[in-house]
């Protein structure tokens, strides 16, 4: 795939994945184009007990993770290839009872979810997503994910007259200053107008696929605003993919280019797991079971996984700080890496990323071989440092792990900047991987 194609259909990926159940759906569907065929948990796999020969299966827990795999040869003896990613962005989620009538205004109370870098969320067009749970006519419980699509709140700045301090030291009060605006309510009928879940029912009843089974009431949902601007690519010279939910679509798009597209030898694996930003301890985490499990079900015995495991390697592929020119001091001077010159890796004595020697040594390697330039990225030693992932996957399998990612500016923003060449570096470096 050449560069372009590459960056068109990482843009077009990240605009139809605005919450990480969208963004499982968009990977589950490219997937089963390219000959991947979906496994149930519940069901019995009996995968253990085959002789592979470049099966390719994909299995997803809570609608939010995915993980995928092709299996060409004997998992014990040559383990597997793995690289790993993140679904979840940080976003304002709607809260259970989010109705806020405030000066004749409709407003929605918002929980903050991981850490979201929140003045950029000011004056933008927002639009909702997520998944809602509803009953239906028949008595059974439905889940359909949803999308506004279209911009349906904004959460205004404060004039500067009204706030002259605005520029030098404007603070954001999270329970106050960002409920989303969605209407001004009419004179009358107030209560009606203001009913969120009526609304929603309405939504679930004009969408195709409830259409058969109509909705008669929503029992609950998981909903994010997300800014309706589609990602561009930017600069004098193009250099720039600016977007929201690069951290960490990007590493998902890339991962499942590199698998779907994959022709090696190795046994090849993509994990994407959902709730990174708030610390991936959850039943679809890292830090949860989901992972294991697979493996587990794929080897048959723990003597056999922990063989498999200890012949496997982890990329973990998670943004990085490109060093930014107007606060380059905010790095260590022999370690700030730039935009367009080639995938990080990421490193931290105190293990807050899983690299080590040996792993690094081999993605050095595997950039060699892909012809692609790389860097490497220390905190300053008087700064704390970040995580994602790669060491908590690491610790719970014990599996020889690497963190990397590309460099990025204005991480958790609504709208981050990345390189339109790193993108593609890492997706050839990961190609390498499988080879
Ligand atoms: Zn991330």
């Amino acid at each position: 795939m050449q560069n372009e194609d590459f960056v068109n259909g990482l843009m077009a990926f990240i605009a139809s994945s605005p919450t990480p159940f969208h963004a499982v759906r968009t990977m589950a569907d490219i997937l089963e184009l390219h000959g991947y065929k979906q496994l149930q948990e519940t069901d019995e796999w009996q995968l253990h007990d085959r002789e592979p020969s470049g099966e390719r299966f994909y299995v997803t827990r809570n609608d939010s993770s995915i993980i995928a795999f092709q299996l060409n040869q004997s998992l014990v003896e040559n383990g597997l290839c793995m690289v790993g990613a993140h679904t979840d962005s940080p976003c304002l989620k709607v809260k259970p009872n989010p109705e806020i009538i405030n000066n004749q205004y409709l407003q929605l109370g918002v929980e903050v979810y991981g850490g979201v870098l929140l003045n950029p969320w000011f004056d933008r067009d927002l639009s909702l997503a997520g998944r809602v749970s509803y009953l239906n006519e028949s008595g059974s419980i439905e889940h359909q994910l949803i999308d506004f699509k279209k911009a349906i709140a904004s959460i205004p700045s404060l004039a500067i007259h009204l706030d002259r301090e605005a520029n030098d030291k404007h603070t954001v009060d999270k329970q106050k200053h960002l409920p989303p605006i969605l209407m001004k309510l009419p004179d009358s009928d107030i209560e009606q107008s203001a009913d969120f879940k009526a609304l929603l029912l309405k939504i679930l009843n004009a969408n195709e696929d409830t259409a058969q089974c109509k909705a008669t009431r929503v029992l609950d949902y998981e909903l994010s605003f997300y800014d309706v601007q589609p990602p561009s690519v930017i600069g004098l010279h193009d250099d720039f993919i600016a977007s929201a939910r690069l951290d960490n679509l990007l590493s998902c798009y890339t991962g499942l280019m590199a698998l779907i597209e994959n022709e090696g030898k190795q046994n090849a694996l993509l994990v994407c797991n959902d709730h990174e930003e708030v610390g991936s301890m959850s039943a679809v985490g890292a830090q949860g079971p989901f992972l294991k499990s697979v493996l587990e079900r794929l080897s048959g015995s723990d003597e056999s996984t922990t063989r498999m495991l200890a012949n496997s390697v982890l990329i973990s592929a998670d943004n990085a700080h490109g060093v930014h020119p107007n606060f380059a001091d905010k790095h260590d001077a022999n370690h700030g890496p730039l935009i367009n010159s080639g995938p990080v890796i990421k490193v931290n004595a105190n293990q807050r990323y899983a690299s080590n020697s040996e792993t690094g040594a081999l993605f050095k390697h595997l950039c060699d071989l892909a012809d692609v330039p790389v860097q490497s990225f220390v905190v300053r030693s008087d700064m704390a440092c970040g995580s994602t992932i790669g060491p908590i996957t690491a610790s719970e399998l014990g599996v020889k792990t690497v963190d990397v990612g590309v460099p990025t500016f204005a991480m958790h923003s609504i709208r981050e900047l990345a390189g339109r060449w790193d993108a593609f570096y890492l997706y050839r470096v990961l190609k390498q991987l499988f080879m």
